[in-house]
């Protein structure tokens, strides 16, 4: 909804390099790339990308997941919270606002500047203040999604229990489809390439290909563009086969994430050639295509792992107590 969008301040500054931290003396770089990039403003695929990739993911969960999950009742609500945490933008809310808006983004190159990223959102945090910074100026895309796929196993596992021991379901279910819902959020906000920079709305920095400098980019292509023009059948077809995650869920994340930002150029590109103005073109409704059904796929992969992992015997934090 454009109301919502909030443009960010304009650039001001000036004799900026973007170059490669190195490993030894990120500092001058990070201080100097803060002082530019500015402010994050409100930020998300519109609501209909949202409520696409909502829709489009659990839709694709294969049938060894419960129904409850794929019932038309559960697609209908996972789909009206695809653009739940957007709901939590307003000025009449200004603790939550402020608290939430940075899980929305992240901009790799500051939080890479700062060292590999920990697992943990309090030590990345602590780590962010120790630089003399703001988490709401780099963003915590991963570690809010982490936490809200852990939130949905440990609901899928409590399911489970209750399941076998043939007690009432449908409290947990509810909890479920929330949870659900709310996760897909965070995974499509990070299938758009300019949540993953701090390009995230006009070019900064050194500017050879002279991109849009405008802060108009952002919401044209995640909004307008995608309203207009992107189709659900289409985005369905683009999705990649089902492929459940074995590995670190973080770290699957974090490729993730940095998989969409090798696309951020290319979104300027596509500005550049009148991409985003009215039907844009073939090629910029392909590309827009692809990263929806990228979110749609990796909100079903992470899904279904969550039930998967959910099977896995754990101690009873309370046993002996
Ligand atoms: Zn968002
Ligand atoms: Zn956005």
């Amino acid at each position: 909804m454009a109301a919502r969008f909030q443009p960010a301040q304009p650039y001001t500054g000036s004799m900026f390099r973007l170059g490669l931290p190195s490993r030894t003396g990120p500092t001058a770089f990070f201080v100097l790339i803060c002082l530019i990039a500015p402010p994050s403003a409100a930020r998300a695929w519109g609501n209909n990308g949202h409520r696409m990739i909502n829709r489009l993911a659990v839709s694709g969960l294969p049938t060894d997941v419960p129904t409850f999950l794929r019932s038309e009742t559960a697609l209908n609500e996972i789909e009206y919270l695809g653009p739940e945490p957007d709901r939590w933008r307003s000025p009449a809310e200004p603790e939550l606002n402020a608290a939430q808006a940075p899980e929305h983004f992240i901009n790799l190159e500051l939080a890479d500047a700062l060292g590999p990223l920990p697992h943990r959102r309090l030590l990345f945090e602590a780590r962010v203040f120790a630089a003399g910074e703001l988490p709401e100026k780099i963003g915590l895309q991963p570690w809010q999604t982490t936490e809200v796929w852990e939130r949905l196993k440990a609901a899928l596992r409590e399911y489970r229990h209750l399941a076998a021991a043939n007690q009432d379901t449908h409290p947990v279910e509810q909890a479920i489809l929330f949870y659900v819902g709310w996760l897909g959020h965070y995974v499509g906000d990070g299938s758009q390439p300019l949540h993953t920079t701090i390009q995230y709305n006009g070019w900064i920095g050194p500017n050879p290909h002279d991109y849009t400098t405008s802060q108009k980019i952002h919401w044209q292509f995640e909004g307008p563009f995608v309203d207009a023009n992107i189709h659900m059948p289409e985005v369905q077809a683009k999705m990649s086969p089902l492929q459940p995650i074995h590995g670190d869920i973080f770290d699957a994340y974090v490729d993730y994430l940095r998989h969409s930002a090798t696309y951020v150029e290319e979104v300027y590109q596509l500005e550049k050639s009148g991409g985003f103005v009215g039907a844009g073109s073939a090629e910029s409704r392909a590309f827009t295509t692809e990263r929806l059904a990228d979110g749609a796929s990796m909100l079903r992969n992470m899904i279904y792992s969550a039930w998967l992992q959910s099977a896995q015997i754990v101690p009873d934090p309370y046993a002996g107590k």
